[in-house]
């Protein structure tokens, strides 16, 4: 955890600013996104900075988580969005604006306008012995003991 320079999600979360919050506990904080792709877009962020996913604690990453699915069927309800996406983006090269890791929830309705457009258009299938490679490299990352001996454990929370 490193403290940013500026942060518009802290500056949100420790009152500086205004905010529509939707859920609250210890660690995480849900609010309403100020440019919604439909009414009821939420996004769920832990009260610590963290930037992405390369730096947050896999247990506070597991709690974001699972308040984003006790919301999602919340959000569901409350909007009467027939879809959901729920998107993180981690890191400028995956579109992520805001540094301070966020889970969006995007309530969905036919013909909203908003697209992730998978399968990639233009992707071709690449040849199996491609995909196995790649599969074959995740999984010595994966059994590599030196890369994640212990999953990091989250600071503890002074308040
Ligand atoms: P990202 O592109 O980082 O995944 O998404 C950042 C999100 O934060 C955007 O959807 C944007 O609308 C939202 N956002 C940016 N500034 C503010 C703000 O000041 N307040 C709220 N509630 N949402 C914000
Ligand atoms: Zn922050």
């Amino acid at each position: 955890m490193t403290a940013a320079a500026h942060c518009i999600f802290c500056d949100l979360i420790q009152g500086a600013a205004e905010v529509s919050i939707c859920y609250e506990d210890a660690e995480a904080i849900a609010f309403m996104d100020i440019q919604p792709v439909n009414p009821g877009h939420v996004l769920v962020v832990h009260r610590h900075h963290y930037e992405g996913l390369h730096d947050l604690p896999r247990d506070l990453g597991m709690h974001l988580l699972e308040v984003a699915m006790r919301l999602a069927s919340v959000v569901k309800t409350a909007t009467e969005c027939p879809g959901m996406n729920m998107v993180v983006n981690s890191g400028a090269a995956a579109g992520q604006d805001v540094f301070h890791y966020h889970v969006h929830l995007i309530p969905r309705r036919e013909g909203d306008g908003f697209d992730i457009p998978l399968p990639f258009p233009g992707s071709e299938m690449p040849d199996r012995t491609l995909l196995d490679a790649m599969a074959a490299r995740i999984i010595a990352v994966l059994r590599d003991p030196m890369r994640d001996p212990a999953p990091r454990p989250a600071p503890a929370v002074s308040r």
